[in-house]
């Protein structure tokens, strides 16, 4: 067989379209952050019509260039969470308006291949948000996120992406400093939140990108 990799990823790319569609998440297949972005930005935003968007952190949003191009959107007003310009209590006024946006984008911290997203926050404005609040919320979500299942899940999101996170992040945490999770009582302790969404309710209310690639944390 030639390109035995790229087959492994489209086979298995399409079992977690089908899964995730199981559970009424509506599904996209993107080839890489190129096509994610244009996918967002001439399909599923047209479609949708949006007064306002927001986001919350996804290092696969910002990395793909939609954070640069929906700045620059006309049309829609934006509520931008990733200001670094404004104060720390104007920062948290827009992440409760962003939680009444008409469309919110962010990431996930894993996905089990029975369908199910699984999430760790600091603050929790990105799990409210993919919970309760936005008309509607995009999942940008790279290949290498997929895991087993829901075990597999929050070891991913404690022994590897809450410590990658802390680093990328400067924080003052015990994790930063020998890479594995401590269950710290540190101020800057960014694992306070988790959430599991077995299901999207309403049906098609968070719709899933799925990206062919290794992307974001
Ligand atoms: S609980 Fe603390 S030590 Fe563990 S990953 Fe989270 S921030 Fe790091």
């Amino acid at each position: 067989m030639e390109k035995p990799i790229e087959n492994y990823w489209r086979l298995r790319l399409r079992d977690l379209k089908e899964t995730l569609e199981g559970n009424n998440f509506e599904v996209f297949i993107a080839e890489d952050p190129e096509a994610a972005k244009k996918l967002v930005l001439e399909e599923i935003i047209p479609k949708l019509g949006p007064e306002t968007i927001s986001w919350g952190g996804s290092m696969t949003f910002t990395n793909s260039g939609l954070y640069r191009a929906l700045q620059d959107r006309s049309g829609i007003k934006v509520i931008d969470t990733f200001e670094k310009t404004i104060s720390p209590d104007e920062m948290m006024d827009r992440r409760r308006k962003a939680l009444l946006a008409d469309l919110f984008i962010t990431g996930t911290n894993a996905v089990t291949e029975t369908g199910k997203l699984v999430n760790l926050d600091m603050i929790g404005n990105r799990v409210a948000a993919i919970t309760f609040g936005p008309k509607h919320v995009i999942i940008l979500l790279g290949r290498n996120k997929i895991v087993p299942d829901l075990e597999d899940a929050m070891l991913r999101v404690k022994d590897y992406a809450a410590p990658t996170n802390a680093m990328r992040l400067d924080k003052k945490t015990p994790c930063v400093k020998t890479s594995y999770c401590e269950e710290c009582k540190s101020p800057d302790r960014i694992c306070n939140h988790w959430t599991i969404t077995e299901k999207s309710f309403p049906k098609g209310r968070i719709k899933v990108v799925l990206i062919n690639e290794n992307l974001g944390i």
